[in-house]
């Protein structure tokens, strides 16, 4: 999938959690790691989101993809917990609260989740096992931009109905 439905993914997820539970929807550190988290598995692929954005990245995902391929053990659960783990280092040196880790593992999640929509999958349990989640939807065709429109229209529900007063400009 691209990375703005990745994004957009994420988001709708956390929205829909901190409309349940009423967190906070303007966090920005929050966001921030959620949506690098959504992005991140694709370090995997020279071309991915990240590796298009800056050229650390392009030399990391270039690195990265000489030893794993593309939507292998990156795009894993054990993945998602190591990355996590670090993000928890980090997070706890610059003392950004449990949230942001939350958050991070959140967005990594919503990216396998959502991968797990395309015909060639995710194998969430490698490397213990290699049993797939699949679905028909293909990366950047008419049925994910179809994808895209439905989870802005979703957010932008959720946001509404949580926070009107944000939609004023619209109306004044
Ligand atoms: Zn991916």
């Amino acid at each position: 999938m691209m990375g703005t439905t990745h994004a957009a993914f994420a988001l709708l997820c956390y929205y829909v959690i901190a409309y349940l539970t009423e967190l906070p929807f303007d966090a920005p550190i929050v966001l921030a790691l959620l949506i690098f988290g959504s992005l991140l598995p694709d370090i995997d692929h020279p071309r991915g989101f990240l590796a298009r954005q800056s050229y650390l990245f392009k030399r990391t995902s270039r690195g990265v993809s000489k030893f794993v391929t593309h939507r292998g053990i990156v795009h894993s659960l054990l993945a998602a917990l190591i990355a996590t783990a670090v993000v928890w280092v980090i997070a706890a040196f610059y003392d950004l609260g449990m949230l942001a880790v939350a958050c991070f593992f959140l967005g990594f999640i919503s990216h396998l989740a959502a991968d797990s929509l395309n015909p060639t999958g995710i194998k969430w349990l490698q490397p213990f096992s290699k049993a797939k989640v699949r679905d028909g939807i293909r990366t950047g065709l008419a049925m994910e931009k179809f994808l895209f429109l439905l989870i802005i229209i979703a957010i932008s529900t959720i946001l509404y109905t949580a926070h009107p007063e944000l939609f004023n400009i619209f109306f004044e």
